[in-house]
């Protein structure tokens, strides 16, 4: 591909490590789990969330606050105030939090609460968020598009660096078929070896978009890990069933803390691992933000 001069691999070995927030780093060779709802509702939901995920622990917490629904009737997100809530966990948990950001408007709001600007599927190639993404001065986390080829995803992520941002991480999430009656989406793992092969780019994979279903999601994962994937986004919620977006395929904070534990034997027999002990990460945030940033491994202090 040769207009992806910048998301493409300069030799085999080439691979980039995305820095989230102090200590954690997508692309080396521990894997980075996120979890959380589909989304923010209300502070409670998030504390328990960030409580369980804790002990799992995950590397992430994510929630929609501008949410792409397809009837406009439904829920679309707490904007601002769910924007507080992450901050307020984040600050509490000293975890990093991930955010769909929609439009251009949206993003200096995103950029000012959360840690990794999540562009979704259906935005994939909106050519303006892309570029505003490339001057927003954080990590961005890009899905796949719901009907887009490797080749469009690929040269979708080289807008956001052509523009100036080298922290982009790409993520899979099924792609749409003739089927959505049993798995909502494709998970494509030949996609995922592709973009390790073909890109120096972290690669993450959300299992549950996928699946649509949460009996799914935890052998989606492991299948996800084996074929190299760099980390997992996965939906979970306190009380699955009465997620306000995507309750069917919510996990429960229980079954989330075993699949973390479960994908663990799959990284160890490829040569990665999972976090699979709760470090203590208010200490880690502290040794890794006085240590100098190198060109590699950027270090940011989120001071704020
Ligand atoms: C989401 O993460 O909740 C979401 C809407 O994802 P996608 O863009 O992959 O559908
Ligand atoms: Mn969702």
């Amino acid at each position: 591909m040769k207009d992806a001069k910048l998301v493409s691999k300069k030799d085999t070995n080439h691979r980039s490590v995305v820095n989230i927030f102090p200590g954690v780093d997508c692309g080396e060779q521990e894997l980075v789990i996120i979890g959380g709802p589909c989304s923010v509702e209300d502070m409670e939901q998030m504390q328990q969330t960030a409580k369980s995920l804790e002990s799992a622990p995950v590397q992430g917490i994510r929630g929609g606050v501008y949410k792409p629904r397809t009837s406009p009737y439904a829920f679309q997100g707490l904007g601002e105030e769910g924007l507080k809530i992450l901050a307020a966990i984040r600050e509490e948990y000293s975890v990093p939090v991930v955010t769909e950001v929609m439009s251009q408007e949206q993003l200096p709001l995103c950029a000012k609460y959360a840690d990794l600007l999540q562009v979704g599927s259906r935005n994939m190639q909106n050519f303006e968020l892309l570029k505003a993404l490339g001057k927003a001065g954080r990590p961005v986390l890009l899905k796949r598009g719901l009907c887009a080829t490797v080749e469009e995803f690929i040269m979708a992520a080289e807008y956001i660096m052509a523009c100036g941002n080298q922290d982009v991480i790409l993520c899979e999430r099924g792609i749409r078929s003739f089927d959505s009656s049993t798995t909502r989406n494709v998970l494509d793992l030949g996609a995922i070896v592709a973009l390790k092969q073909m890109t120096h780019l972290p690669v993450i994979v959300d299992p549950s978009h996928a699946a649509g279903k949460r009996e799914f999601v935890a052998d989606l994962s492991r299948a996800a890990v084996a074929c190299g994937a760099d980390g997992l986004i996965i939906e979970c919620h306190p009380v699955p069933e009465k997620s306000v977006s995507d309750a069917r395929q919510a996990l429960s904070l229980d079954d989330m803390v075993d699949l973390v534990h479960s994908v663990a034997p799959i990284a160890a027999a490829i040569g990665r691992s999972v976090r699979t002990i709760a470090k203590p990460r208010r200490q880690l945030a502290v040794i890794e933000s006085q240590k100098a940033p190198t060109c590699q491994k950027k270090v940011r202090v989120n001071a704020r």
